[in-house]
């Protein structure tokens, strides 16, 4: 039970600061800043208010106290919105804070007589490792240095106030230093822990990769043995028999063409994906209208194979930040799937919906094709996976569900498949709604993305056989002699 309120509570804190695009590491070290900046305003709001109740004379505490609660309530409401300037935030905050402390320091009289604010300040230096800057935290800790120097220097000319007894001294004193202790254990050895652990996941995903690659590389001398091959017999064919084939050869010489650049181009997605050079480029727009301005780009194509193409909004606008280039890779991919693996005859419905509690936008597409056997259904955001390799009438190399699904993951979303066999397919993506981005009208999307949409069509249109009445038998193709 408690153990999945926390659970909870940290889902939502990370839902919180996370952002598309934001990596593990840099969304642990978001996390161990806002979270050690929430600790300290509940310790130094309940000292602030108990020695407004208690010992209301203790007033350079007491506006000690209000300064660091409005430092750190901005610091909290801020973090959220910022991005790449994460870091520099947090510099200017920690150097806000030491700033305060030192005066609040020498308003005391002194090292001896701060109340454990000089092992608070030394905690600030501490709380910029999660940073991941050493010139910030060496920075932090030389102005520390030279503050500690000066007031050594300063001495007994600096005078104590009335308030600060010995008694008080050292009980505040012991207050903040386990205060500033636990503060510094909890956060600075849980992030440097956490980050100990996505080293070793990242050592892992290298060994991993390495072995993928191995794989691929097998996989993609398959993958362009097969089209080549044709190219080759179609251009033997049309130069022995020139009437009878060059229509036909053509289209399939273009075809097949097609299919490798689209393999190509895919491949190189995947590893940009990787490399980290894809990057996400966010607008702020209305979603729900430029997936229904995709969906119609691709409803000449559904006529063609007389099937039905409806795009179905729950709502009709919902503002949000949104990658148009990376929506026209995911939908451009299943609705092409959609179109490939669903008869004539059939359906195909884009549904949109938003989750206004988990702050989550949803796109559905569901059709009424071929369905995904259950034994195959958790292998089809693998690479090159397959259900049946139906190369030739439909067309394909498998990357393109891997692809969707690496760049949903690039937008922190989530993809998922619900399917039968016989009665159809629905693929949900899941992208979380936030609205930090750049706003852009709808038109200027249509001008910015027609081409990339066009592009995806174009190839889709080459997936399709060819729509001719003579079929090509083993027999019409050169022989390949495999050893
Ligand atoms: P590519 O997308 O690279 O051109 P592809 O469409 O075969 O090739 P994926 O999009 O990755 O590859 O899909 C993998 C496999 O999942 C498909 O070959 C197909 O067997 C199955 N599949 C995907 N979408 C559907 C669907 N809507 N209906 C039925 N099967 C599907
Ligand atoms: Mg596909």
């Amino acid at each position: 039970m408690a153990k999945s309120f926390s659970a909870n509570i940290n889902k939502k804190i990370e839902h919180l600061l996370n952002y598309p695009g934001c990596g593990n590491i840099e969304l642990s070290s978001r996390k161990a800043m806002w979270l050690s900046t929430l600790y300290g305003l509940i310790h130094v709001f309940i000292l602030t208010f108990s020695f407004l109740f208690f010992v209301p004379e203790l007033t350079i505490l007491i506006q000690y106290g209000f300064t660091c609660l409005f430092l750190l309530i901005s610091a909290l409401m801020i973090t959220p919105f910022f991005k790449r300037f994460f870091k520099h935030y947090f510099t200017i905050h920690l150097l806000l804070l030491m700033l305060v402390t030192f005066v609040t320091i020498i308003r005391l009289g002194g090292i001896v007589t701060s109340v454990g604010l000089i092992v608070a300040c030394f905690s600030f230096v501490l709380l910029s490792i999660p940073l991941q800057s050493v010139s910030i935290t060496i920075s932090l800790f030389v102005i520390y240095s030279i503050f500690l120097i000066a007031v050594g220097y300063a001495g007994t000319s600096l005078s104590v106030p009335s308030q600060i007894t010995p008694l008080r001294n050292s009980i505040i004193w012991m207050i903040n230093t386990l205060s500033m202790t636990a503060l510094s254990l909890i956060f600075v050895v849980d992030f440097i822990t956490q980050q100990n652990k996505f080293k070793k996941l990242e050592a892992n995903k290298q060994k991993e990769l390495y072995e993928a690659k191995t794989k691929l590389f097998t996989n993609i001398t398959h993958e362009f043995r097969t089209p080549l091959t044709i190219i080759q017999g179609m251009t033997d064919l049309i130069e022995k028999q020139p009437e009878e084939w060059l229509d036909e050869g053509t289209w399939r010489i273009r075809n097949n063409s097609s299919i490798l650049l689209r393999l190509i181009n895919q491949m190189l997605d995947i590893a940009r994906i990787e490399t980290g050079s894809m990057h996400v480029h966010l607008k702020q727009s209305d979603i729900v209208s430029y997936l229904g301005y995709l969906t119609e780009l691709f409803s000449s194509v559904a006529h063609e194979k007389n099937i039905r193409l409806v795009f179905l909004p729950e709502v009709s606008q919902v503002v949000m930040d949104f990658d148009p280039d990376k929506l026209v890779h995911i939908v451009s991919n299943l609705l092409s799937n959609a179109l490939k693996f669903t008869p004539e005859g059939g359906s195909i419905d884009v549904k949109t919906s938003l989750n206004v509690k988990e702050d989550l936008f949803t796109i559905q597409i569901t059709d009424t094709g071929k369905g995904i056997p259950p034994d195959h259904i958790n292998h089809v955001f693998d690479r090159f996976y397959q259900v049946e390799n139906s190369y030739g009438s439909v067309g394909g190399s498998g990357l393109g569900l891997a692809l969707v699904k690496e760049i949903v993951e690039l937008l922190s979303g989530n993809i998922s498949v619900e399917s039968q066999p016989a009665k159809g397919t629905t693929f949900y993506v899941n992208l979380p709604v936030t609205r930090n981005a750049e706003k852009i009208d709808n038109e200027k999307f249509r001008e910015l993305f027609s081409e990339q949409v066009s592009a995806a069509i174009h190839s889709l249109k080459f997936q399709k056989s060819f729509p001719s009445t003579k079929n090509i038998t083993p027999e019409d193709l050169p022989t390949l002699l495999i050893v």
